[in-house]
């Protein structure tokens, strides 16, 4: 079988199994397999495919049928300009979440050295990409799983970013080095009861510990604002990552706890989804 039909058939396999993006699915695992890239795979199309690499293929489509995403099926996810590892010990990088990259980059812009600290690192994605856009700022992770630390520990060395960056397996509320001028989380935020109305390619595989933001949804959120009160120094900066309707109970709990509101910015999908407050 060549590679083109080898794709058409996989096509079909996903697309009967409602998979809606089902063609660029299955050209990324046909990558994967072809260790390729895409455009190699269409110069490519006539080239017979190994029984071996037809085995993982069809292996890769079966997984994807069932839902699993495709950047656990092939261990990797870009974020911004850079390629993480991920696993399912990690909660896939999002797009949406760039945007807190944005806008650190945006409010930090005249500021050449900095102390970051991010609450639930996982995979880094947030807290590496701001210190591989800016030479001068040093970073501080933490996160509560060891099996999350290590891929980020992995991303970390990828990235050639092991003298800025210490990573501490921590609870929010037991940590205690430091000072920081910007605290960034994008912290579980999710309902409880509504993670089972995720798509099944989020509930099935994403680690829920990523998601669970308890019986309210705030849970994290807050212990993230109240811990940050004692990290963070005065006028220091806190962004944070929320779903679409928090926003106002969120500002809420920021001014009782003595932050005053910058900024409150859209996602892609014009949902607001990042605030940005100031420590007084
Ligand atoms: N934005 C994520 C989702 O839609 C949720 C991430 C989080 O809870 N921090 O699945």
């Amino acid at each position: 079988m060549d590679i083109s039909d080898a794709i058409k058939k996989g096509d079909k396999i996903l697309k009967k199994n409602g998979i809606k993006t089902y063609k660029l699915d299955c050209e990324i695992l046909m990558s994967q397999v072809f260790k390729k890239n895409r455009t190699d795979l269409i110069l490519n199309s006539c080239t017979n495919l190994s029984d071996k690499q037809i085995t993982l293929f069809n292996d890769l489509i079966e997984q994807r049928s069932k839902k699993k995403p495709v950047a656990y099926l092939i261990g990797r996810k870009d974020f911004w300009k850079y390629e993480f590892k991920v696993t399912k010990d990690v909660l896939i990088p999002r797009p949406d979440t760039e945007i807190l990259v944005e806008q650190t980059l945006k409010i930090t812009n005249h500021k050449s050295r900095l102390k970051i600290l991010d609450i639930g690192t996982g995979s880094g994605c947030i807290l590496l990409t701001i210190l591989k856009e800016r030479k001068g700022y040093c970073g501080t992770g933490i996160d509560i799983c060891k099996k999350t630390l290590d891929i980020c520990r992995v991303n970390v060395k990828n990235l050639n970013l092991i003298n800025r960056i210490r990573l501490f397996k921590s609870d929010v509320d037991n940590f205690k080095y430091g000072k920081y001028d910007l605290i960034i989380s994008n912290p579980p935020y999710i309902k409880k009861f509504d993670l089972k109305y995720l798509e099944k390619d989020i509930y099935d595989y994403e680690p829920k510990s990523a998601l669970d933001g308890g019986l309210d949804g705030l849970f994290q959120i807050k212990k993230v604002i109240f811990n940050s009160s004692r990290l963070i120094k005065k006028n220091g900066i806190l962004i944070l990552e929320i779903a679409f309707n928090q926003t106002y109970i969120v500002k809420k709990i920021l001014k009782e706890n003595g932050y005053f509101i910058r900024d409150v910015v859209k996602d892609l999908a014009k949902n607001n989804r990042c605030i940005i407050s100031i420590k007084k």
